[in-house]
């Protein structure tokens, strides 16, 4: 349920509003918009009259929200939402670029890349200090050094930092570090660490799962923004398919649909979509032509000696040509890149 005030409506008759809500068991969740403020209301099942609604000042309707997945929605909020990392915007005009190593291996390292991106053009660093791995012998990641690592590259270059919590017990110290918390692929429907993020205030990049619907990844994101947290921006990876010559199948046809069922911004993994370094820029072209807000890249000083996904990880020389490259295709469709 829905229910739809006007944009100037006073404070007082906001509070009202979801006081009524609260009184009838269910949780408001205030969204200001463009042309009109609305309050969305969960925890009902179906339409249920809350008497006296209409009458507070502001009020212009109520209407039934018919979306599995109503904050997510755009039914809730039908403009674009623009979710906003340390000044970096996601959903407006730009196409923002988080580029970085899959994983911080080392300060040296970190700082090379942070340098060199920011210099390219990305507008955040991605690393991941906590690393999902399918084998427990392969690299898991320098944990808290690695977040004190990434704070320094912060520090240096004035890049915010994108970075990986794999569990509700490490979700503290990594917001503590975190510009953006970052749940990923094999994370997606772990609702108790979709819960604790949607507890705290800090933005969240959602990752699709590998075999994750679109839907099931905008119910995720329902479970993040029903306790609160709005700032969420969706991220498509690749799925899993029969196909065995990439890594993954990178799911473009996502970017419309979630951009049709959803305000949130968009974001496509191109490195982890088809696992390839040299076919990372075709698809970075192909997913801002497909209309996504951003990209996040990985970009390793020496991919050959990589701890892990070396074999996807652009140079900073061949990140830079998928930079120029790419603003040209983000020029064709309105958008803004580079400049
Ligand atoms: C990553 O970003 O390095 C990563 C592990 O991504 P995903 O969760 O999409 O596999
Ligand atoms: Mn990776």
């Amino acid at each position: 349920m829905l229910v739809v005030m006007r944009k100037d409506s006073p404070q007082e008759s906001i509070d009202q509003v979801c006081e009524c809500i609260r009184d009838r068991g269910f949780a408001p969740h205030v969204m200001p918009g463009e042309v009109r403020l609305a309050i969305g209301v969960t925890g009902n099942k179906g339409f249920v009259a809350i008497d006296n609604l209409e009458g507070i000042e502001g009020v212009l309707e109520v209407i039934h929200v018919t979306s599995p997945h109503k904050l997510v929605s755009r039914e809730v909020h039908p403009e674009d939402s623009i979710v906003d990392v340390q000044g970096v915007k996601f959903g407006g005009p730009e196409v923002v670029v988080m580029a970085g190593p899959c994983a911080v291996e080392s300060r040296d390292q970190v700082m090379e890349v942070a340098r060199q991106v920011k210099r390219l053009g990305a507008k955040m660093l991605r690393g991941g200090a906590f690393k999902p791995r399918t084998s427990p012998y392969s690299f898991q990641g320098l944990k808290k050094e690695g977040l004190e690592i990434l704070a320094e590259a912060r520090k240096e270059t004035g890049l915010p930092v994108v970075t990986e919590v794999m569990g509700t017990d490490d979700l503290d110290l990594v917001a503590e570090y975190a510009d953006l918390l970052q749940i990923g692929a094999r994370n997606m429907q772990n609702f108790m660490l979709l819960e604790a993020a949607g507890k705290t205030r800090k933005p969240v990049l959602l990752k699709r799962g590998m075999s994750a619907t679109i839907k099931e990844l905008l119910l995720a994101a329902e479970y993040i923004m029903s306790q609160g947290n709005y700032e969420v921006i969706l991220c498509e990876r690749g799925i899993r398919t029969f196909e065995d010559s990439t890594r993954n199948t990178l799911d473009l046809n996502a970017v419309p649909m979630m951009k049709q069922f959803s305000h949130l911004p968009v974001v496509v993994d191109p490195s982890h979509g088809i696992g390839i370094w040299s076919k990372v820029t075709p698809m970075a072209r192909a997913a801002v032509a497909a209309g996504c807000d951003g990209l996040i890249v990985e970009v390793h000083n020496h991919p050959e000696k990589a701890l892990s996904d070396g074999a996807q990880s652009l140079t900073p020389k061949n990140f830079g040509l998928l930079m120029t490259s790419v603003d040209r295709v983000a020029a064709a469709v309105d958008r803004t890149l580079l400049g």
